[in-house]
């Protein structure tokens, strides 16, 4: 049951059941970047700040083809990798990050993306997300992806209250089953991609409105949502 005082889940059958609809709903639910190392998945994560999945998937072949080698991206210069990542928007800073990291992971980690979660936390450019998307989608660790769909959803299904990411992965991690961490970032994005967008949830045919701390709140009926949240697209 949603505890009513904090608005967070702390029923363990009802997380295991969003789990299991979100799992029947995206069936096929994976990364949805595309990458053959883990250097490539790391410089998707990198060029994917504020840019969708679908260009950086474009962007980033074109990178490693001109750069086949992590010796490529340190000897390059940062303009030429800026001209070739520049619709991924935030290509100075990125650029700065994609060089820095191939020279510390050269000099530091014997030229092998490290699998830690602390030394990946000190390539330039990279933080949590970018360090769990690593360790989780490529190495396979238990980690939390919290991005926005992640945070947002997260927060409407009643899991977390927080707005601050670090938050939100420690009360994900609290109430979902560590076999599930890797899943749940690719779940929450087929699901905010699908019927709950940023901009629409489509709470009357969510099979997680029963079990939905926002849905559940829904009196159709009055076509309104109880308390102050009053979009309405459902
Ligand atoms: S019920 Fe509505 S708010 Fe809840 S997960 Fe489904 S679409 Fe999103």
């Amino acid at each position: 049951m949603i505890n009513k005082k904090d608005n967070i889940a702390t029923d363990s059958q009802q997380v295991d059941q969003v789990i299991s609809l979100l799992h029947q709903t995206y069936p096929e639910a994976d990364c949805t970047l595309e990458f053959n190392s883990a250097w490539e998945i790391l410089v998707g994560g990198i060029l994917g700040a504020q840019c969708t999945d679908e260009r950086v998937n474009i962007i980033a072949p074109i990178l490693h083809e001109r750069f086949p080698q992590l010796s490529d991206y340190d000897a390059a210069s940062l303009t030429e990798i800026e001209q070739i990542i520049r619709s991924c928007g935030l290509y100075r800073n990125k650029a700065k990050a994609i060089k820095g990291s191939a020279a510390m992971i050269l000099a530091d980690f014997a030229g092998q993306v490290p699998e830690q979660e602390a030394d990946l936390l000190r390539l330039p450019g990279v933080g949590r997300k970018i360090a769990n998307l690593v360790r989780s989608d490529f190495f396979g660790h238990p980690a939390i992806v919290v991005d926005t769909h992640c945070g947002r959803i997260s927060r409407l299904l009643g899991l977390t209250d927080s707005k601050d990411p670090v938050r939100i992965e420690h009360d994900l991690q609290r109430v979902l089953p560590e076999t599930e961490w890797i899943s749940w970032g690719h779940l929450m994005v087929a699901h905010g991609r699908s019927l709950c967008e940023a901009r629409c949830r489509q709470c009357r045919v969510c099979p997680l409105q029963p079990v939905c701390a926002y849905g559940f709140a829904i009196d159709f009926s009055q076509q309104e949502v109880r308390g102050n949240d009053v979009r309405k697209c459902y």
